[in-house]
């Protein structure tokens, strides 16, 4: 069984990138820019937030931080995206969701210009991706990608399953799966809550992709033997932070498998230091 490990391939990139930026900037190009929104107080994304800030500042890249308080009007953060929308210093907005009740995430993420869109949530990124042109990938589909492209795992002619139908997991990741390519060109089941058999979907699937968010969901009784697991659930329990995944009874059948933590979650920040970097570098020429 072969480990992949995000942790490292995670730092690989982000030492990548801080090299791009680094030969970029001693040239006197000026460092990309990622303006970071945070509205209120939710714990969790504080974490999130202060983590991805200091990704930024390891990896050179200059991080822009707009703490807002939960009073916040819909309209004031419009207004703040408007302005970072024309910043020229500014190549991507992160806007930290969830939001606090009473803003329309929907309407703010609308509001974000495209070409500064390096979470990938905006409509016409997601409707680029789904047609095949070039744009942002969100970023927890575009890590897993990478870790297959990384780990030499082509899923190209397989059989592969993904579990959960989210907006930000399951549903880009099933596309980028089906595109053509050797880390694609998969068929793909797009498994949910209402999949009538669902061991027996991925019993049959030569890569399984867990994005459902309930704690070892995927048990060894439905890991074809020899089969490639991604474990993208992060749930907290008493025990610690799991998967959705059994690791434990799993490791053993599959031919590959995620750890949690230390698998796909360092990539996924890893991947909007990438995509920064790509809205960079098309701003400023220098692809
Ligand atoms: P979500 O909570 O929006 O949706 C869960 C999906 O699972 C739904 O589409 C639902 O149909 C499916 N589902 C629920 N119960 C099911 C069942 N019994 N059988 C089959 N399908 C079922 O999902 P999300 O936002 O994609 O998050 C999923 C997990 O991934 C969570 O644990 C989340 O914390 C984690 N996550 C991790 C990262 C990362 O960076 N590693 C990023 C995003 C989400």
């Amino acid at each position: 069984m072969k480990l992949i490990d995000g942790k490292k391939t995670a730092q690989d990139i982000r030492a990548e990138i801080k090299a791009e930026v680094a030969s970029r900037t001693a040239q006197g190009v000026r460092a990309p820019g990622l303006a970071v929104i945070l509205v209120g107080e939710d714990p969790a994304s504080q974490v999130y937030v202060r983590n991805k800030e200091r990704a930024c500042q390891d990896a050179g890249i200059r991080s822009v931080p707009h703490r807002l308080p939960a009073s916040t009007s819909q309209e004031e953060l419009m207004a703040l995206i408007a302005r970072l929308n024309a910043d020229e210093s500014v190549d991507g907005i992160l806007l930290q969701l969830p939001l606090p009740k009473g803003l329309d995430a929907d309407r703010c993420l609308l509001a974000i210009d495209p070409s500064k869109d390096v979470d990938g949530f905006h409509p016409e990124s997601v409707g680029r991706l789904v047609q095949g042109l070039p744009g942002f990938v969100s970023c927890t589909p575009a890590g897993i990608i990478e870790l297959l492209s990384r780990y030499d795992l082509p899923t190209e002619g397989k059989k592969a399953v993904v579990i959960g139908r989210s907006n930000i997991v399951g549903k880009p990741l099933a596309v980028l799966l089906a595109r053509p390519g050797r880390f694609g060109n998969a068929t793909v089941t797009l498994c949910h809550s209402r999949t009538a058999d669902l061991a027996k979907e991925c019993r049959e699937a030569d890569f399984v992709f867990a994005a459902i968010g309930r704690p070892r969901f995927v048990t060894a009784d439905m890991v074809k033997p020899g089969a490639v697991v991604v474990d993208v659930g992060i749930n907290r329990t008493e025990q610690g932070l799991c998967g959705d995944v059994d690791f434990e009874a799993v490791k053993d059948k599959c031919s590959a498998i995620t750890p949690v933590p230390g698998g796909v979650g360092p990539m996924t920040i890893a991947m909007l230091l990438k995509n920064t970097l790509q809205s960079w570098r098309q701003r400023l020429g220098l692809c």
